[in-house]
């Protein structure tokens, strides 16, 4: 019966083999299972009818009787077309023909009262249906009982082909036919009773030919059920294994090196939410388990300091750590704060990114080899293969959306056991998409920004107010000052976006003269030396004004810079928005973002725009981010945790299902670590079938 399900698509009544290279390349179909998952995603309702009068060019498809009043031909060539007048009591519309003007007249007999289904469109002001679909009026109850309607999408090849969604409804139709079997289930009998699940065979029928909006809802419910159950299992299940299997190295002391920067170097007192993340972290290192911790705060809620004193404690019990940055410029920002911070201390620190010269590398090699150097830090130059640590006790990873799986796995494989791993991420997740995301991490938030700093005030101006804004950054700079000025830059366009860059600085030097304005830029065709150039110009409070594209999201700390200007900030998502801003209120002075755009504003980019405006909370903005456009593009974050696309569930929608489905599949694996139980057969067996080709990924992070 499994087999049945994995016979090729080719051989199912009405496909054949060209049909089915298509549904291959097209969407992805090969065998009956892909054909019977792939689901409508959406339904229209046969049993309504609509009276000509009714209609406008908004309604999606629609349903109307009446009769052909009569043909005639427009146009000529290619432009040819066949119009009829169609009526009933209320009014007239038109149906219109490119194709099959020569049998359609003849098919559909003027005076003759037909079913016409389609999407309303409208034509030198009148209503009309192009390429309706007709029924005799004797199929009304037929209409009428067959209930709801799948909608299936295709592509337009397909369409160009004659595969439309009628047509893949048609195929399931028949291969529903040729099921003469139960479709085995996939969920075990006792999770199916208990939680009042629609079974497998009947939820696989009613979700293509649903007879009611009760049956759509309960066949979707138990799909999504099954879709997010598996993910939360197979994560815990990593989690689980990953805990029971490896042992990680004991940090059980705090010793001399952290306690003498605890007490003399630390120069401010640490946020609750900071002492509260270290006991969480030190709970972890104890603990003889390898720790696997996602650390989670906002831009600016002081993650470095953290991270800092973690590597301390490796090193007062023998270990060394590396701190690994997406950019050189973040890693050399890093490099001089820790060094700064352990001034004094007997703690070794060094930098190693791309381009450090390899006199600077091999002296490097040798302290990592013979174990004198305690911190590492750079960019991901850090994983290549000939950096090689004597005792790698700890990895701390920061901004780590940048940091692709691989990247981490190469990480893992420097050490014969695996080192305690860190990640430390700005980019507020939601809780359940974490869950999902990350659910094999656990996961610790520093909730609280240090005192004394004044919210971001975030203003929104749009082009042609755009003196206004310069009369105000000068104001800013007369005060001392300094402000950021950033581009998007968007791949796709990246010739066009290094223009905007380039008209901005020209303009921009011309509203802010030399010698009284001194300009910086950075941008992603500079060498890394010349941008450590330009950036420090600007950290060291010569240049009033940073010019460059996104390359400063990620992290750079100048607290007297005050003002943040994002050009065509419509262009930008909200979690980038959200990290641009971070880069200023670091500083005790009142600080501001200012978001320049069009005059007039897409809807989705309207709502991104007022969200900011109106709030500061990162989480907030994270919640209508998933909202508005789902978790698919959160920083490519999802590829990192969902091996397959998910087809009914929607992680930004589905939170409380996700939670809910997490409680059972934790439930389960605390009573059967390993999925042994008879009745736990299903379980694994669906665990491989799902999961089996892209296990690599669970358990790197
Ligand atoms: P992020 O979490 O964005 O990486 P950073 O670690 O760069 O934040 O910290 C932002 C700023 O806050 C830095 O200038 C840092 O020195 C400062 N800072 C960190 N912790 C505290 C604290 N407890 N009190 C005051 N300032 C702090
Ligand atoms: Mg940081």
């Amino acid at each position: 019966m499994q087999d049945f399900l994995e016979t090729d698509i080719k051989f199912l009544a009405g496909v054949g083999p060209k049909r089915a290279e298509l549904l291959k390349n097209e969407l992805n179909i090969s065998t009956y299972r892909d054909l019977l998952y792939y689901f409508p995603y959406r339904y229209i309702d046969r049993t309504k009818f609509y009276r000509t009068a009714e209609l406008d060019p908004d309604l999606p498809f629609v349903q109307v009787k009446g009769v052909i009043k009569g043909y005639m031909t427009e146009g000529h060539g290619q432009n040819k077309r066949l119009i009829a007048d169609f009526a009933d009591e209320t009014g007239v519309i038109k149906l219109v023909w490119f194709k099959g003007i020569k049998w359609v007249p003849s098919t559909y007999p003027a005076g003759n009262e037909f079913i016409v289904f389609g999407k309303p469109g409208l034509f030198n002001g009148m209503i009309n249906i192009i390429h309706p679909e007709i029924d005799p009026v004797s199929k009304i109850a037929e209409r009428i009982s067959s209930g709801l309607q799948a909608v299936y999408s295709t592509t337009e090849k397909l369409k160009s082909q004659y595969v439309t969604s009628k047509t893949i409804s048609k195929l399931v139709g028949n291969l529903l036919k040729q099921i003469k079997f139960r479709i085995p289930e996939t969920m075990p009998s006792y999770l199916v009773s208990r939680y009042k699940l629609m079974g497998l065979h009947e939820t696989l029928h009613k979700i293509h030919f649903p007879a009611n909006p009760d049956e759509i809802e309960k066949s979707r419910y138990r799909l999504k059920f099954e879709e997010l159950f598996y993910i939360q299992l197979n994560l815990l299940r990593y989690k689980i294994n990953r805990t029971r299997k490896t042992s990680g190295f004991v940090f059980s002391q705090v010793g001399e090196t952290f306690n003498n920067f605890y007490y003399n170097n630390l120069p401010f007192s640490l946020t609750e939410a900071q002492k509260r993340v270290i006991k969480e972290i030190r709970r972890d290192l104890g603990s003889g388990k390898q720790m696997n911790r996602l650390l989670q705060g906002d831009v600016g809620s002081g993650k470095t300091l953290v991270a800092l004193m973690v590597m301390l404690i490796a090193k007062d019990n023998g270990y060394q750590s590396c701190l690994m940055a997406p950019t050189e410029i973040l890693a050399s920002q890093h490099y001089e704060t820790i060094s700064s911070l352990v001034k004094g201390l007997n703690v070794k620190v060094s930098l190693l990114t791309g381009s450090s010269p390899a006199r600077h590398r091999k002296k490097i090699d040798e302290s990592l080899k013979n174990g004198s150097l305690d911190i590492l830090i750079g960019t991901h130059a850090l994983i290549e293969e000939n950096v090689v640590f004597s005792n790698l006790g700890l990895v701390i990873i920061d901004e780590q959306h940048r940091f692709g799986v691989e990247q981490r796995a190469k990480l893992w494989q420097k050490s014969h056991n695996p080192p305690h791993v860190l990640v430390m991420t700005a980019t507020p997740i939601p809780r359940t998409l974490a869950m999902t995301l990350y659910g094999d991490l656990d996961v610790s938030v520093i909730d609280e920004l240090p005192p004394g700093r004044m919210p971001v005030k975030t203003m929104h101006f749009t082009d042609s107010e755009r003196n206004k804004v310069y009369g105000f950054l000068r104001s800013q700079i007369a005060e001392g000052r300094q402000v950021f000025i950033v581009y998007p830059l968007i791949k796709e366009s990246e010739k066009m976006d290094y223009k905007d860059l380039e008209d901005g600085w020209d303009n921009l030097s011309r509203v802010f003269p030399p010698p009284k304005y001194c300009i910086s830029i950075v941008h992603g065709k500079m060498t890394p030396s010349e941008k450590e150039t330009s950036m420090k110009l600007f950290k060291d409070g010569y240049a009033h004004i940073l010019v460059s594209t996104t390359v400063i999201e990620v992290g750079v700390d100048v607290p007297n810079a005050s003002v943040m200007v994002i050009e065509s900030a419509e262009r930008f998502g909200l979690a980038q928005l959200h990290q641009l801003r971070g880069r200023v209120g670091r500083g005790a002075d009142q600080s501001y973002c200012i978001l320049m755009t069009a005059d007039k504003l897409p809807k989705e980019a309207a709502k991104r725009i007022d969200v900011m405006t109106r709030t500061n909370d990162g989480f907030e903005i994270a919640e209508t981010d998933l909202q508005l456009r789902g978790p698919g593009d959160l920083e490519g974050t999802l590829q990192s945790g969902i091996p397959f696309d998910l087809k009914v569930a929607n992680l930004g929608k589905d939170g409380q299902l996700i939670e809910y489905v997490r409680n059972i599949a934790e439930d389960i694996l605390s009573k059967d670590p390993f999925l042994e139980n008879d009745q736990n057969q299903i379980l694994s067996s669906e665990l491989k079938r799902l999961f089996s080709l892209k296990q690599s990924w669970s358990n790197i992070s």
